[in-house]
């Protein structure tokens, strides 16, 4: 089943990447990128999506980013072409190329940018080569500094979905998942297979201990993007030899995520926007309507509109008690949305004076989170 995995993304943390001084784990590295190259070997297509760049070049600047966002920038800048320097040499030792690739979280919500890019990964990978992609920290705006794609687990499941990658592994520093938190209790057992990423089980990641940025937390949502795009997701402890190498020995090493419902294109490219330009709220009868019998979001239903939004933009849909249950590709504008909600269909022509779609959202592009 892992096996027959064809384009792969491989995530690697910060501490994974490190040792405890800080310092750059080249023996890590080096283990990485030698199973990697045995996977280019087979024929196995492979993304790399890299942390480290703030850390390293902040040991490198002997500087404390903490506190300054410019700081993280400066040291991030420093420490991506250490880092890169570092993986090009490894691959050049196997023969394999490696291209660096930089994005902001607008390189994936622009369309044209994001075919743009998905074109250059494409061609990269057909020359064989291992495109090494982190967030481009220099270009962000100093505020949105890790708030943008808040953590490489999100990038990497973005850049696996998008890719139409068969699997995510999401190397770090914990042996996968626990049924309760192992820092705190020492028959915690591993849970070797999710087969869906549910509040229940989201809930067992929701221990402070083991939240934060890089924590189980984006890590869980980072599996349930890509297993909703049909795609398996994997967290494995890179700390434990050769790890990359068993995954595909199919050892029951860290926890796997089972793809479960497949989402087309256009599906995905609403469901995972990462520009969402507003959100409509709707009454409990809609919010039925569109779970239990997959119908379209009809005005009636509407009872607040947030944001300024263009029809063909996507929005959020919540539920009345602030619940966030689906997104959508919406036909009005927030200011037609403001005029015709708690309408009819049938006034609609009435209230706006032309006569647009009888749905605000017709239910091919609406998907339930
Ligand atoms: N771009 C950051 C860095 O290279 C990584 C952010 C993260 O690990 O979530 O340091």
């Amino acid at each position: 089943m892992i096996n027959d995995a064809n384009r792969i993304v491989f995530k690697f943390g910060t501490n994974i990447l490190r040792n405890e001084e800080g310092e750059i784990s080249l023996t890590h590295m080096y283990s990485f990128i030698e199973d990697i190259a045995s996977l280019r070997k087979k024929g196995k297509e492979v993304l790399v999506v890299t942390s480290g760049a703030v850390g390293i070049g902040a040991k490198k600047l002997k500087v404390d980013t903490s506190t300054s966002n410019v700081l993280k920038q400066a040291a991030a800048s420093v420490g991506q072409q250490i880092l890169m320097r570092i993986w090009q040499d490894g691959f050049e030792k196997y023969g394999i190329s490696v291209a660096q690739i930089l994005v902001t979280e607008d390189d994936f919500s622009n369309r044209k940018k994001y075919l743009s890019l998905r074109n250059t990964l494409s061609k990269l990978l057909e020359l064989g080569i291992v495109p090494i992609i982190n967030q481009n920290d220099a270009v962000l705006p100093s505020e949105l500094v890790h708030v943008c794609f808040s953590d490489n687990d999100k990038l990497s499941a973005i850049v696996a979905s998008k890719l139409d990658a068969d699997l995510l592994v999401m190397v770090s520093d914990i042996d996968g998942l626990f049924d309760k938190n192992p820092k705190e209790y020492p028959d915690a057992k591993k849970i070797d297979v999710v087969e869906k990423v549910t509040a229940k089980i989201e809930k067992l990641a929701s221990g402070a201990s083991l939240g934060g940025r890089g924590g189980m937390i984006t890590k869980l949502s980072a599996a349930k993007v890509v297993n909703l795009s049909g795609l398996y997701a994997m967290i494995v402890n890179g700390k434990k030899p050769r790890i990359i190498k068993r995954i595909f020995e199919e050892e029951n090493v860290g926890t796997l995520f089972l793809p479960n419902k497949i989402l087309s294109h256009k599906k995905r490219w609403i469901a995972y926007a990462t520009n969402i330009m507003g959100e409509i709220t709707v009454n409990a009868g809609a919010k039925s309507a569109i779970i239990d019998k997959q119908k379209s979001l009809l005005a009636v239903g509407i009872v607040d509109v947030k944001g300024d939004f263009k029809a063909g933009e996507i929005v959020s849909i919540f539920d009345e008690n602030h619940e966030e249950f689906a997104r959508a590709m919406v036909n009005y504008s927030s200011d037609e949305c403001k005029k015709i909600m708690g309408a009819h269909s049938h006034e609609i022509e009435n209230i706006l004076g032309y006569k647009g779609d009888d749905d605000v959202v017709v239910k091919d592009n609406l998907v339930i989170l």
